[in-house]
Parts: C-alpha cells; sequence; structure tokens
C-alpha cells in the first residue's frame, strides 16, 4: 500500500501517528493509497519550518517572488497532463475537468506574478509641515489554509498563490479523500524557487486542524469547506486571536425568466448541475422557472438532456461526468433522494442505484430530477452535493427573486434573461455573494474576488483579487517629520497633534 506523507521543510516527512486515512480510487471503489494524520507535534514541526524560512522570504523583494511564482506557473503548464490524471484518480472529476480545476488555481497564480504593485503601499507627501505620510502592507509571518477534496487544485492555490506573493509562508492542509496533487503542488514551489519551508504540507484530519486553530504562531487561516466545520473554525480561530475567513457550503438557484434563449439554458443547466457530479460549490442545483409555461418546457427538455448524458470512469474522455469522491459520499446523496420522495416532491428522473458496467464497485450516482419542490422541503433547504436538479416553480420575478434571497445559503445564483433590466434589477437585490448573468457558474476572474454570503462565509474578507491580498497582510503607516533646518523647535504639546 503507498502511503501519502507530509510535505514540511522541502522534503517528504514520514508521520509517526500511526493514524491514516484511506484514499479511494472512487472509478474502481479500490483504496490506492493511505494518507498520514498528523498529530500536534508534526503540526508544529511543521510551523517551526515555516517560521525558519519566513524572515528570509518575507524580505525578498517582490519582484523576485512574483518571478518563483512565474516559474510555478510554468512548471505546472508543463505537468498540466500529470497532475490532471493524479487529480482525477482519487478525486473521480474527469481528467477534463480536473484541467480546469488546475487552470482556475493558476489563474491566482497569474495574479500572484504581478504582486508587487498590489504591495507598494501608499504615499502622500506634505501632510503637514515637513510631514510625509506612507503605508506599506506586510506580511503576517506563518499562515494556514485548510482545503475541502472538491478543487484539490484551485482551492489550494488560491490561498498559498496570494499568500506567499506576499511574503507569507505557509501551511496547507488539505482534504484527506484527495492529497496528492497538493503535495505535487509544493514540490513544484521548491523546483520554482520557493526556499524549503515556504510552503508545507500537512495531512490530518481534525486533530491537526486542531493544532492549527490554537497555534499561537499561526497568525491567519484560511479556510474551505462544508458551513458547520466553517462556522467552528471561524469560531475557535477567532477565539486564539487569529484573522480568520471560513468559506462554507451552497445552494445555488437559477433563475429562468419566461424570456430566456431556453437552448442556451439546457445546455448551461445541464453541465452546472451534473459536471463534476455536482460536487462544486458554485453547481446550480436548484432551477427556479418563472411562469408554468416556462416550468413545463424546462422540465421536458431538461428530462431529454439527462437521457444524453454519459457517466463514466474518470479516464473516459467522453463521459460527462465520473463518480463521487466516496462511498460514503454516494450514500449521503442517495439519502437526499429518498429524502426529496419523503418530502413529497416528484422524482422525475432517479438516479440511485446507478452502476457502471465493468466497475460495479465505483462510486456512480446517476443523474436525478425532481419538480415540485418547495421551499418548505428538508431536501431543498439543505446541500445535497451530488448529480441531482431541483425544479422549483414560481409564479413571478419577485418569487424567485425571494428563494435565494430568503435560502440559509448565499454563495452564488444566476438569472437567464434577454432583459437588461430585470436582470439589472435582479444582480442589485438578490441576497447573495456572487451572480450570474447568463452565466451559470459565476466564479469571479483571479483579479475579482471569490466569496458568498450568509452561511456561505463567515468572516468579512474574500479569497484572492486585491481582498486577498488585504487578508494575507498587515498594514503599516508611517507619519515621518524632517522639519526646515530654518524652523524653530516646537515647543511640548500636550493636545493631540492635527495638521491645520
Ligand atoms: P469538509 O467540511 O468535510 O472538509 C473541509 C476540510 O475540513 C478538510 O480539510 C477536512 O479535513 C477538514 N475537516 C473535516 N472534518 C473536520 C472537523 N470535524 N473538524 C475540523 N476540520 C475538519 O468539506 P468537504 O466535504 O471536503 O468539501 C465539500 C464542502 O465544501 C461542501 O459543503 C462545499 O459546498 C464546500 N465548498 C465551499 C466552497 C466555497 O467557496 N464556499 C468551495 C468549495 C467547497
Amino acid at each position: 500500500m503507498r502511503d501519502i506523507n507530509h510535505f514540511i521543510g522541502g522534503q517528504s516527512f514520514v508521520g509517526a501517528s500511526g493514524r491514516f486515512s484511506d484514499v479511494f480510487n472512487p472509478s474502481t471503489g479500490e483504496v490506492q493509497a493511505r494518507v498520514q494524520l498528523a498529530t500536534p507535534d508534526e503540526l508544529d514541526r511543521a510551523v517551526q519550518n515555516a517560521q525558519a524560512a519566513f524572515d528570509g522570504w518575507s524580505s525578498t523583494n517582490p519582484q523576485r517572488r512574483a518571478r518563483v511564482m512565474f516559474e510555478f506557473k510554468r512548471l505546472v503548464e508543463a505537468n498540466m497532463q500529470e497532475l490532471a490524471e493524479l487529480l482525477s484518480s482519487e478525486h473521480g472529476k474527469v481528467i477534463a475537468d480536473s484541467k480546469g480545476d488546475i487552470q482556475r488555481g493558476l489563474e491566482v497564480i497569474e495574479f500572484a506574478c504581478g504582486i508587487p504593485p498590489a504591495v507598494k503601499g501608499e504615499y502622500t507627501w506634505g501632510a503637514g509641515p515637513g510631514i510625509d505620510v506612507y503605508s506599506m502592507r506586510q506580511p503576517l509571518g506563518v499562515v494556514a489554509g485548510i482545503t475541502p477534496f472538491n478543487f484539490p487544485g484551485m482551492i489550494p492555490m488560491w490561498m498559498f498563490g496570494v499568500a506567499i506573493a506576499v511574503g507569507n509562508t505557509f501551511i496547507l492542509k488539505p482534504s484527506e479523500r484527495d492529497p496528492s496533487l497538493p503535495v505535487r503542488l509544493a514540490e513544484l514551489m521548491l523546483e520554482a524557487g520557493a526556499p524549503e519551508g515556504v510552503l508545507n504540507v500537512v495531512h490530518g484530519d481534525k486533530t491537526a486542524v486542531d493544532a492549527i486553530l490554537t497555534h499561537p504562531q499561526v497568525h491567519a487561516i484560511s479556510f474551505v469547506g462544508s458551513s458547520d466545520i466553517a462556522n467552528y473554525v471561524y469560531q475557535v480561530g477567532a477565539q486564539h486571536g487569529k484573522r480568520v475567513q471560513a468559506m462554507g457550503g451552497a445552494k445555488n438557484h437559477g433563475i429562468i425568466l419566461p424570456d430566456a434563449d431556453m437552448d442556451q439554458v439546457v445546455k448551461d443547466l445541464s453541465g452546472a448541475a451534473f459536471g463534476s457530479a455536482g460536487e462544486r460549490c458554485m453547481a446550480l442545483p436548484v432551477v427556479v422557472p418563472v411562469g408554468q409555461k416556462t416550468a413545463d418546457e424546462l422540465r421536458e427538455r431538461m428530462v431529454a438532456e439527462i437521457q444524453s448524458l454519459r457517466v463514466g470512469v474518470s479516464t473516459d474522455a467522453g463521459a460527462h461526468y465520473g463518480p463521487v469522491v466516496t462511498a460514503a459520499h454516494k450514500a449521503r446523496v442517495e439519502g437526499w433522494i429518498d429524502q426529496g420522495v419523503k418530502d413529497g416532491a416528484e422524482l422525475v428522473v432517479d438516479g440511485r442505484g446507478f452502476s457502471l458496467q465493468g466497475h460495479e464497485n465505483g462510486f456512480y450516482v446517476g443523474p436525478s430530477l425532481f419538480d415540485h419542490v418547495t421551499a418548505d422541503m428538508e431536501s431543498y433547504k439543505e446541500e445535497i452535493f451530488g448529480p441531482v436538479l431541483q425544479i422549483v416553480r414560481a409564479n413571478s420575478f419577485e418569487e424567485a427573486l425571494a428563494l435565494p434571497s430568503k435560502h440559509q445559503y448565499g454563495n452564488g445564483v444566476a438569472i437567464f434573461t434577454q432583459n437588461g433590466r430585470a436582470a439589472r434589477d435582479f444582480a442589485a437585490r438578490v441576497n447573495v455573494g456572487m451572480v450570474g448573468i447568463n452565466v451559470p457558474i459565476p466564479v469571479p476572474v483571479a483579479y475579482h474576488t471569490f466569496g458568498g454570503w450568509k452561511r456561505s462565509a463567515f468572516g468579512d474578507t474574500n479569497q484572492h483579487g486585491m481582498e486577498g491580498v488585504k487578508f494575507w497582510t498587515k498594514v503599516k503607516t508611517v507619519t515621518a517629520r524632517w522639519p526646515d533646518s530654518e524652523l524653530e523647535h516646537a515647543d511640548s504639546s500636550f493636545v493631540i497633534p492635527t495638521m491645520a
């Protein structure tokens, strides 16, 4: 059995906890490796390595740090096929989708290649007589990222790309379900010129996470995962004096107005609801057609579209999506389909019990479609995170607007219409953090910023873009006086100085 080790101080590190987690190949259902689960001492070892690297890395000039990111981008691109295959083998998403996962992360690395102007600070000459004021953005020190299974390439790069480029040193605690790609990324950062200890990978479960949350030398924590754990990380991290941003779960709605281009809607919905087996925080698992005629047409066309979907192993280039991540997750998704039936929704297409010929032990779930779902149903309120699309019929624009606005999650939402005024009104009023207008998966580009509202995000700052730079730095403001030699020395003053 292959062991997946930690990566600490620029080297593979074999832990001694004696605790491991199985890593599956979801396409076949086989256990293909086991990953170490760290002790608090092992986490501390990574922190001490990151601490030792901090002085040198933070005083390396920003342009040189940017050059390391540039070389890292080149190396990831040169190894894209190998990295995507590694990702798919542990996650289960099809290889083209794994390449997209890595590419979206690389776009944040591209942003990080341009980091010097983002940290150059502000300057006011002559804020008072002989007085200049300037501010600088300084890195925080040792910082950490805790990431989910569903984007093992993109989400680590969202975090360490910006955090390291601005001068921090980093501990990454990736998901124990697909931990190999994050280790390869750390190896490539070393190869790109990041000194030993700048990027460390510590595998683990709650024990490792708790050690990060309470470690006195960890100054900031970025978390992405499910909402209850995000809330826990936010509360405990903040209680221990850390800066924390914690992104949680989602239940994104697609609103279909009667004038929408239905051919495009059906294609967009199919990819956004079933792509990556629905295991995306920006998937569209709820569709809200406005008016019964729109709903009837959408339902009929989605049924036909679903019949054309092909579920396959992650290496099948013709498959639209692969298995879900574990047998436990397959059971959970199927449990939510059972719940939808119990709730009284109409199960139009049933993906339970799906079996792929030749891969009967793989963790496959067929596409499912529910109609007549209502806002009071448990299966509507909670995140399913599988290939399940729920139709919630609305009679008016206002009714449709209220659904995502009142839902406990507020990550993303999309509206499909040809009416610019309605789209503009919707974007301004909907109570959700990221909005797509005729864009089914509105993940913002890297130089903008990613983050939801309500139970989809705890903390105030978002991922990447200038929000990321702010999260991973602290501002220092310097007020300097260089009086004219001809000026008399000022007397002592016992009132607060002003520039008046
Ligand atoms: P998860 O919450 O199970 O795990 C996330 C991380 O927390 C992992 O590193 C895991 O090891 C750790 N963890 C697990 N249990 C823990 C515990 N009890 N205490 C402390 N840490 C623990 O999430 P997941 O299943 O890996 O990922 C799917 C979830 O992530 C979904 O809810 C999805 O919506 C969400 N997600 C959100 C975003 C976003 O940006 N809002 C992006 C991607 C995924």
